[in-house]
């Protein structure tokens, strides 16, 4: 008999495959990020036709093949339908799913990645603070988990954690007063803006979506998430494109 699996996860990509199949991108708690096809979920009848759209949460039961599974079965236990019904809300749940496809690792424990995410898209769906400020808290937290945040905590140069009030985007990190001298090109922050960030790498899940900060640190903290994301990802994510119509002005 086939050894079948059963993996909590979550849809994070689904791409129509042949006439009635899907391809699926899971990130599983067990297993990091994993590639399943889904036989026949695209017929109008099929019992997985809900179970197999993005961002459908629950247990998958699958049969591990050479390259890819084949999901034979699962129980979602939730859909963010909510998401569903606010386009702005969808389309920042697009570009998390996307951001977490990006980021996420094959045979790895998945769990972190899989909870931010989860929690994260409660909060759009929740509509609980500022959709503009939920993606930053996002991005910067993703950073965290791959190791690949900025030094928020003390300066980039004599490591002091007093008197910071610069970013460097060359030695990715906060800069004090004393050496600013040191560097060209640092961008100034708001206290506020410093604190926040260290605040969003050092909380656990649970508690990042319990703030909400000023227009200017919003400000801020849009202009040093777009930079460094810039500066580190070379890949442009298709559902930003989609996020940018819809908020900007005029729309
Ligand atoms: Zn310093």
């Amino acid at each position: 008999m086939t050894e079948q699996l059963k993996l909590t996860g979550m849809v994070i990509s689904s791409m129509p495959v042949g006439e009635y199949d899907k391809r699926l991108v899971l990130l599983t708690t067990q297993r990091g990020k994993i590639t399943a096809f889904s036989r026949g979920s695209r017929r109008p009848k099929s019992a997985m036709l809900g179970a197999t759209e993005p961002f459908a949460f629950g247990e998958f039961m699958l049969v591990p093949g050479r390259d890819a599974y084949t999901l034979v079965a699962a129980s979602i236990s939730n859909y963010f339908m909510e998401l569903r019904e606010d386009l702005e809300a969808a389309c920042y749940g697009f570009y998390f799913l996307e951001f977490a496809t990006y980021y996420a690792r094959e045979n790895i424990d998945g769990t972190p990645l899989l909870k931010l995410l989860y929690q994260t898209l409660r909060v759009l769906c929740r509509r609980m603070i500022d959709f503009k400020l939920v993606r930053r808290i996002y991005e910067l937290k993703i950073l965290v988990l791959e190791g690949e945040y900025p030094q928020c905590h003390s300066c980039c140069h004599c490591g002091s954690s007093e008197n910071l009030a610069y970013f460097s985007f060359f030695s990715c990190g906060v800069v004090c007063e004393n050496c600013r001298g040191k560097e060209h090109g640092l961008k100034r922050l708001h206290p506020s803006t410093i604190y926040t960030m260290q605040y969003i790498v050092s909380s656990p899940v649970e508690k990042l979506y319990t703030f909400t900060v000023a227009p200017e640190v919003l400000k801020d903290l849009d202009n040093v998430m777009e930079h460094y994301l810039k500066l580190h990802i070379d890949k442009p994510f298709k559902s930003l494109e989609m996020l940018d119509l819809i908020i900007s002005p005029g729309f």
